[in-house]
């Protein structure tokens, strides 16, 4: 099984109450493999919610205690998201998952990139960071082409 982000699935997840589906994954003839998940969700923030950033560095640093994560009301959400990236940790433990799917740029799903002030900054997200740190592959959702069916014939 592989763990993938719910919003890449089509589950209206987003902090805006959308998704972001992902046609080589939906088409996917391995999809029955695909266990989906929203880290923010499960951590107990509504749908739709407030957006959020990490405040200085990335999720290694909110998980290592040097950063928070604030949203855009001046709320301060980090104990939400490492709710929901130690129950997402729990998820794939029990289940025995060693990959998972992440959508790029998210505060908690971001892989090689999180988005800041509009910007977009190097840095992975709250539970991709959790994920690597405990040796689950972390796949980006922007390398999904490049590396599905590589990953599969590795299960
Ligand atoms: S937390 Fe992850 S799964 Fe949930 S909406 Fe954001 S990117 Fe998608």
């Amino acid at each position: 099984m592989i763990v993938v982000s719910a919003c890449l699935l089509g589950f209206n997840c987003r902090y805006d109450g959308e998704n972001r589906p992902d046609e080589e994954l939906l088409s996917s003839t391995f999809r029955k493999l695909f266990v989906p998940i929203c880290p923010e969700q499960i951590g107990g923030l509504p749908t739709p919610r407030t957006p959020s950033e990490i405040s200085g560095g990335d999720g290694l640093d909110v998980l290592e205690g040097r950063s928070r994560i604030i949203d855009i009301s001046g709320r301060d959400v980090t104990n939400c998201f490492l709710r929901g990236a130690n129950e997402a940790m729990r998820l794939v433990e029990l289940l025995e998952i060693s990959t998972a799917i992440m959508k790029e740029k998210s505060p908690s799903c971001g892989v090689c990139h999180i988005k800041k002030n509009a910007s977009i900054l190097r840095g992975s997200g709250v539970t991709s960071a959790l994920f690597a740190k405990k040796g689950i592959r972390v796949i980006s959702s922007d390398r999904i082409k490049a590396e599905l069916e590589t990953e599969i014939y590795r299960l």
